[in-house]
């Protein structure tokens, strides 16, 4: 009836208790009461007005490659921009992109074209949308680096343009994370370099990757933020806890900062297991780790579910 509703004010595909778990690189999550990809920019701007009159909870997809979705799923609208948001050119040093386009086939494209600057988030497996929304990024840099602005729906759902200045930047933070905003499309500014040199860049990148992450069973990157000074996945390995298990959830005895599915894992056993891991770090070093996945409600539920748990 809702998905109805719905599909009455937005073109585009909504689907009524759609599996989140298909939809992230965890494959961890119930269904979401409502997911819809909006056909066009005005269908976002129209699904965002719908959902705020129902008055029902609502959250922006990109890969899912950040994401860790409740057992229950969630009792609201989801939105992925894939369809709306899918578009991206290049004008010389400038990229115009869309928010739904992935990240990787455009990193290949700018090198294609010769362009740097990508490298920082060569290998991170999102769309532009999450990677501007997280500050996804490397030592070697992040999306702040590179964008010139950002065009976006405000939380009172009116499109907005922000420079760079006004993104409130910093170490995988940006003022796109707080509720309400939808990231439509961005300018990107890359830097002329050999095409040669960029794509052998990107190759010992991935080699990199492949070497030191496990690449071969369904994560969500790095689940701790990397402390001032330190590195979370030394503390991690350091407090003992690589290859440490809550049900078929896993701290990956090849990189400990990472949590792996080994089949079956729920959210709970994710929790269970980042609770474990967070006593120990706190016990053998002193440090409190801070969560860098997202939880789907929220990184304040995320932050009390982490407390209680007794693990
Ligand atoms: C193997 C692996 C390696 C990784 N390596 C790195 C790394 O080196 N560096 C790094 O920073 N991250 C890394 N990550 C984490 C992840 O890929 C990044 O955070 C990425 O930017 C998330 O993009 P996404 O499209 O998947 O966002 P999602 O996970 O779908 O969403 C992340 C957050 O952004 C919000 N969001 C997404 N799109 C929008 C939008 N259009 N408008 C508003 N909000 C939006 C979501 O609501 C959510 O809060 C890695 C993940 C994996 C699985």
């Amino acid at each position: 009836m809702l998905g109805g509703a719905l599909g009455g004010r937005m073109a585009g595909e909504v689907r009524a208790h759609e599996p989140l778990g298909p939809h992230t690189t965890l494959r961890i999550g119930g269904p979401a009461r409502l997911f819809a990809w909006p056909a066009d920019v005005p269908a976002v701007a129209a699904a965002v007005g719908w959902v705020q009159e129902a008055a029902l909870p609502w959250r922006v997809f990109g890969l899912g490659s950040n994401l860790l979705c409740p057992d229950h799923g969630f009792g609201g609208l989801v939105l992925d921009l894939a369809r709306a948001c899918g578009q991206s050119s290049f004008h010389g040093e400038r990229l115009e992109v869309g928010a739904g386009v992935h990240l990787a086939p455009l990193i290949r494209e700018a090198a294609r074209r010769g362009l740097a600057g990508l490298a920082g988030v060569a290998g991170v497996p999102g769309t532009v949308g999450g990677a501007l929304t997280m500050n996804a990024g490397t030592a070697a840099g992040d999306m702040g680096q590179v964008v010139e602005r950002v065009d976006a729906l405000d939380p009172r759902g009116r499109r907005v343009v922000l420079g760079r200045d006004e993104l409130c930047l910093g170490y995988r933070e940006s003022i796109l994370q707080q509720p309400g905003w939808v990231v439509l499309s961005a300018v990107l500014r890359l830097t002329p370099a050999d095409p040669e040199a960029v794509r052998a860049d990107l190759a010992s990148r991935a080699l990199r990757r492949r070497q030191t992450q496990p690449l071969e069973l369904p994560n969500a990157g790095s689940i701790w933020r990397n402390p001032p000074g330190d590195h979370a996945g030394r503390l991690v390995e350091a407090a003992g806890c690589k290859g440490l298990l809550r049900g078929d959830a896993q701290v990956s005895p090849k990189h400990a900062n990472f949590i792996v599915n080994l089949g079956s894992a729920r959210a709970a056993d994710v929790l269970a297991l980042m609770a474990a891991v967070r006593r120990r770090v706190l016990a053998c070093a002193g440090v409190r780790l801070v969560p860098e996945l997202r939880w789907l409600s929220g990184q304040r539920e995320l932050a009390a579910l982490l407390e209680g748990d007794g693990g």
